[in-house]
């Protein structure tokens, strides 16, 4: 034996169909949506989960972002400069649809597009931060239709142009939103940021744009919907990188964030020099306006924390399935056992929750349903509060899984300490937990909750007794006030039974049985506590990331 011999290590998990591997997704799909035609979906988990794509994942989050303020004449050019493989990844993001298509599409496409988005998460993520809001922006740009008529197109089309260009010569554009200030990014009410009218054109009334934003993801999106005070209040505007007339619009990209994950996609803080922009809605509605685009990328926090979950979970499953220790492969050590069927549990809940949000956003879309409209309120906080915030939980277990391993990046490869470093990303922005809590309490006020909770609930009554209980305690709750600092108490039961009931509609009872032991009638702090007589084994075997 030479000193360099390596055994009893994993091997990468590359060349997997990641949609035909995903059994809870597809189950989901065969409950909500039976009809969808799922060919896509194939194609894109096939490429989803490559090496070529990891690899273009690997280099983009390795080959991180560069901002040049200024060409080398000391003009200022506001550009950042991304990997190659940035670009590719953006390519085939917008080659399948992920941004602004389903909005020209039937019903369906916002369903099938969420499937692919939580896929396309397991290959990287933080492209899709464009992506997501290029996709969240066509209800909020509805307001104004001459921008929403020029832009719209292009938002949808799906061959990517990278280039720094006025958006007359692009193939495809990309959307931005800029709310957060340094003084506040939840109560965005505190925003400083000044606009003054400057006439009107075929964009409809133009304004001056002054004053800053302390966030500013994806500055290379050829236009944003940013807030600015007017004399009416908090209003939303169209702000173009480039104008009509070919210059550059004066938003000076002040320097890149030094962020914990979410390496590929860049983040900045700007600063608006009397900037060109177009209302859009009515002067003062800003906030209302800019919040249809915002409960949409709220919706892809939690699909892509669901996704990340997934990936977690395949790598967890595939290194335990390789690694030995103590004369058996890890996986089939009674603990580890345990803990990868309880992880396996939350991975399908997460799956299940937020497409079932995606299904309310899709048929209230196009059916004008009144339980889907209300499903989608109630469920926008709740998938976002609840998902998110098991993401970084989950994370770590998932890494324990692979020991030491699982904490090194080794130049990139490491995915599992990048999934780790991404997950709380997704539980802070477009409103941390707090704010979903509240935003859940104001939803609370706005419909008959209750009637949709027992329509969507009351059918998996008589399954489990814990899940009968807590219907009938947040039946009882949502209809009577929840205290404030309670919010989260109540966001985590909705939470809670609407993934039990969803389990018992779509998954095996084995998953429902497990779920409702360890999540309702036990409150698990740690992963690994389900108990003698629930089916580890069929629960660990739905999961491994093995074609099927
Ligand atoms: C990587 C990254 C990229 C981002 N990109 C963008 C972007 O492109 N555009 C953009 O506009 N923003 C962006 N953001 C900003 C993000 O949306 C905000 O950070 C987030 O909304 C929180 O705002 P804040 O940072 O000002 O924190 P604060 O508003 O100060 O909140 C701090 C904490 O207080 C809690 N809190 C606030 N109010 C209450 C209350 N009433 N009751 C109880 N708790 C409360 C919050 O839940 C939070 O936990 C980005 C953030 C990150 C990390």
């Amino acid at each position: 034996m030479t000193t360099h011999d390596v055994f009893n290590q994993s091997t990468p998990l590359e060349g997997v169909n990641l949609f035909k591997a995903n059994r809870p997704l597809q189950d989901a799909l065969h409950t909500w949506a039976p009809q969808l035609d799922t060919t896509a979906l194939a194609t894109i988990g096939q490429e989803a989960g490559s090496q070529e794509l990891q690899q273009h994942a690997r280099l983009a989050n390795t080959h991180t972002p560069q901002l040049h303020t200024h060409d080398r004449f000391g003009r200022r050019a506001d550009e950042v400069e991304f990997h190659p493989s940035y670009h590719a990844l953006m390519a085939r993001a917008l080659h399948h649809g992920l941004h602004g298509t389903p909005w020209s599409e039937g019903p369906g496409a916002h369903v099938r597009r969420a499937a692919a988005f939580m896929l396309f998460t397991e290959a990287e993520p933080s492209v899709l931060c464009p992506v997501s809001m290029s996709y969240a922006v066509t209800p909020a740009l509805r307001a104004n239709p001459a921008l929403h008529a020029a832009w719209g197109p292009k938002l949808a089309a799906t061959a990517y142009d990278s280039r720094f260009i006025p958006m007359p010569g692009k193939t495809a554009v990309t959307m931005g939103m800029g709310m957060t200030e340094k003084q506040g990014g939840s109560d965005v009410r505190a925003n400083t940021t000044r606009a003054e009218p400057d006439g009107s054109d075929v964009w409809g009334e133009r304004y001056r744009i002054t004053g800053h934003k302390w966030f500013f993801s994806a500055p290379m999106c050829d236009a944003f919907l940013i807030l600015a005070q007017t004399p009416a209040g908090l209003s939303c505007f169209f702000l173009p990188r480039w104008l009509p007339d070919g210059t550059l619009n004066a938003i000076r990209i002040q320097r890149l964030k030094h962020k914990l994950g979410n390496h590929a996609n860049a983040s900045s803080e700007v600063e608006f020099e009397s900037a060109l922009a177009w209302r859009v809605g009515d002067e003062g509605r800003g906030i209302p306006q800019i919040l249809a685009m915002g409960a949409l990328t709220r919706l892809d926090c939690a699909l892509g924390t669901a996704g990340l979950m997934r990936q977690a979970l395949s790598l967890a499953l595939h290194h335990t399935t390789q690694r030995r220790a103590f004369g058996k492969a890890l996986i089939e050590q009674p603990l580890m056992k345990n803990v990868l069927a309880d992880l396996a549990l939350e991975s399908e809940a997460a799956t299940a929750l937020a497409m079932r949000l995606a299904v309310a956003v899709d048929r209230s879309e196009h059916a004008r349903d009144e339980h889907e409209t209300v499903m989608r309120r109630l469920l926008t906080p709740v998938a976002k509060f609840w998902v998110c915030k098991r993401g970084s939980h989950f994370a770590q277990e998932a890494m324990e899984c692979l020991g030491g391993n699982g904490y090194v990046e080794a130049a990139g490869e490491g995915v599992m300490a990048r999934i780790y470093r991404e997950m709380p990303l997704n539980s802070i922005w477009e409103g941390a937990g707090n704010i979903m809590a509240l935003d859940l309490l104001r939803a609370l006020r706005g419909a008959d909750v209750a009637a949709a909770l027992e329509r969507e609930c009351g059918p998996a009554r008589g399954a489990h007794p814990a899940l009968d209980a807590l219907l009938a305690q947040v039946l009882h709750e949502v209809d009577g006030g929840t205290d404030e600092a309670e919010g989260r108490a109540l966001a985590r039961r909705v939470a809670l039974l609407l993934q039990a009931a969803l389990l018992r509609r779509q998954s095996p009872p084995a998953v429902f049985a497990a779920f409702c032991d360890t999540r309702i009638a036990q409150a698990s702090d740690v992963f690994g506590l389900l108990r003698h007589g629930h089916d580890l084994d069929s629960i660990v075997q739905r999961s491994l990331p093995l074609e099927t």
